[in-house]
């Protein structure tokens, strides 16, 4: 009989412990789903992306005494959401292209959070260049090969109106240069990228070449993007494991979802 007080120590057995003792946190990077927050706003020829909605079915009432629930109704691109490689033509012929079939250990990764809050309060078109890569790589070390990397800008600090930034020439927000987002894929062979904005590609992106440049090099090379992400100023440059797991929606391009991340407490 094995005496469990000396079980030997397990890599999943200190990650218990050290959650459970709060050495490790979880942090939400979640924005709540609500009918007021934005969704993306395409030209008006173009088929457009829902709002979340929620009816009550019932509230321990006539309808059901004893229970309450709700139906509700989004985009697959509502919210803090998922991007699977499918929803972009580079990635439409790819294998395990959507939501469902993407294997799952692709959803767990460590993350690199790269600082561009200052960029992004001087100029709404802040771009993420290779340079401004390779800076923080000289500060933090080399971006791991299967990262998730997030661009962080503190935009989801912004409310109504300024979340889009709607001017007369479109959506103003920050976002990756085509040379940028290729390093991350082509010679840093991340997982995957996130953004704090409504979309991986900034709110000009259509202007690039080619246009939006994050969603076609991302999803051409089968590697996923996460957006409208909140509380990245929670978690450190290096040393976090994101996990971000879609709705399982048949052929679905993509999922609102709960994206967490595991942090490991300064001692
Ligand atoms: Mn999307």
């Amino acid at each position: 009989m094995s005496d469990q007080t000396a079980a030997p120590s397990s890599t999943l057995g200190d990650l218990a412990l050290s959650l459970a003792s709060g050495a490790i946190r979880v942090v939400d990077l979640t924005h709540t789903l609500d009918p007021d927050f934005p969704v993306i706003i395409l030209p008006p020829e173009f088929g457009q992306c829902a709002r979340f909605r929620m009816e009550e079915i019932s509230a321990y009432d006539h309808r059901g005494p004893a229970w309450k629930w709700h139906n509700f109704t989004c985009g697959e691109h509502t919210g803090t959401h998922f991007d699977a490689p499918a929803h972009w033509i580079s990635g439409r012929d790819l294998p395990n292209n959507s939501v469902d079939s993407i294997p799952v250990e692709q959803f767990v990764g460590p993350v690199c959070v790269i600082d561009c809050t200052e960029g992004a309060a001087a100029d709404d078109d802040f771009e993420l260049t290779p340079e401004v890569i390779i800076a923080w790589e000289r500060q933090h070390g080399e971006i791991p090969a299967g990262s998730w990397v997030l661009m962080r800008t503190d935009w989801s600090t912004r409310r109504g109106a300024a979340y889009l930034n709607m001017r007369e020439d479109g959506p103003h927000s920050p976002g990756p240069t085509p040379d940028g987002i290729r390093l991350l894929v082509d010679e840093r062979q991340i997982r995957g990228f996130g953004t704090e904005t409504v979309g991986t590609d900034a709110g000009q992106g259509v202007h690039y070449t080619p246009p939006f440049p994050a969603h076609f090099y991302l999803h051409g090379a089968g590697r996923l993007g996460l957006q409208c992400l909140n509380n990245l100023a929670q978690l450190p440059p290096t040393g976090a494991i994101l996990i971000a797991t879609p709705l399982k929606i048949k052929q679905g391009t993509g999922s609102p979802l709960r994206v967490i991340a595991l942090v490991q407490e300064e001692r």
